[in-house]
């Protein structure tokens, strides 16, 4: 049986990233004690992935795409 090599493999990648559906759809939701207005939106850090997110619209929170751009830059 291959199970319990695969049960491995698959635990290294879950360490790496989080089995997180909802994240997986850009759809997360923030540490409330943590979300800051930065001038343009609210922002935070997800809940669940930790990555920095940013209010689009009442609820909707993705992916701060300008941190990533700013993270590219450097
Ligand atoms: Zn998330």
């Amino acid at each position: 049986m291959n199970s319990s090599a695969a049960g491995l493999r698959v635990n290294g990648v879950v360490t790496m990233k989080l089995d997180l559906p909802l994240c997986l759809f850009n759809r997360h939701a923030p540490r409330r004690s943590r979300v800051k207005w930065d001038g343009l939106n609210f922002v935070g850090h997800c809940r669940f992935c930790e990555k920095p997110i940013r209010r689009m619209d009442k609820g909707r929170w993705v992916r701060d795409q300008i941190e990533k751009i700013k993270s590219s830059d450097l």
